[in-house]
């Protein structure tokens, strides 16, 4: 937030000033043990996120990208990887099969597969994969719009706590996985937060959304010792606000993810 030629009442906030902007959700991993860190999904805001993950961990390096699935918020940021920019060498990024062969078979992605700018590295979904002998994630697939590629969201496992991170999906209701029952045992969990409730969008028609609401999400985890924050806010969204859904939401035990939020795992 800002969105482009956007004039909302978030928006005109943003554009007026530089701390009421926001980028794009994604989460750093840093494993102080071996000093490297990752990043779930490579964001329109990639550049400074990079940035803020080195000033973060001074003298750690990047070792890996993680990729949820094949929409603009999430992987696009991978085009600074390549030749007229960072140029890295091998970096390996971590996708479904269908993310993989995405980014294999289309361009300009292809081009950082062909140049070996990138490697993948193809994840199984509900299956752990270990980044390092300290980290390890499970990337659980749920259902979204898939275009593109499928999409998953990653539970990440520390030497002794769990965290969720989870930007999208269609509902709860159309998921396998009880939402309860995924959260419980859970530190953490970074949930899909773009939109509200039904006001945000007057004239639109709540199924077409693609979102579960804040609302619901939050009526169905009520009680949970989780601590669980909202995150991938879309610009119209109050939560962006302090105002009473702010209050609301925080009366109900619940945060807003902020840029900078740190958690031990
Ligand atoms: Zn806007
Ligand atoms: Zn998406
Ligand atoms: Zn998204």
């Amino acid at each position: 937030m800002p969105q482009a030629g956007c004039a909302c009442e978030n928006c005109r906030a943003a554009w007026a000033s530089a701390e009421q902007r926001h980028w794009v959700s994604a989460l750093g991993l840093l494993d102080t043990d071996t000093g490297q860190w990752f990043l779930i999904d490579a964001t329109p805001d990639f550049r400074e996120q990079f940035h803020a993950m080195q000033t973060a961990a001074p003298g750690a390096r990047l070792a890996g990208l993680l990729i949820t699935h094949a929409h603009v918020g999430h992987y696009t940021g991978l085009i600074h990887l390549g030749y007229e920019a960072m140029a890295v060498r091998g970096l390996p990024v971590h996708g479904t099969h269908t993310l993989n062969d995405f980014l294999r078979t289309h361009a300009p992605w292809r081009q950082l597969v062909d140049q070996e700018n990138i490697v993948l590295h193809e994840l199984t979904p509900d299956e752990w994969h270990a980044l390092t002998p300290g980290l390890v994630v499970m990337p659980l697939r749920v259902p979204h719009r898939d275009e593109w590629s499928d999409t998953v969201g990653f539970v990440v496992h520390g030497p002794s706590r769990q965290l969720l991170y989870l930007p999208d999906i269609d509902g709860w209701d159309q998921w396998a996985r009880p939402l309860r029952d995924v959260i419980a045992g859970l530190e953490v969990a970074l949930l899909d937060g773009s939109f509200f409730s039904a006001d945000e969008l007057p004239g639109r028609d709540l199924s077409k959304i693609g979102h579960p609401l804040v609302t619901d999400t939050a009526a169905r985890l009520t009680g949970l010792p989780t601590d669980v924050r909202f995150v991938h806010l879309n610009h119209s969204n109050p939560l962006h606000r302090h105002g009473p859904e702010r209050t609301w939401l925080e009366a109900q035990g619940f945060k807003v993810g902020e840029a900078g939020d740190e958690w031990e795992l």
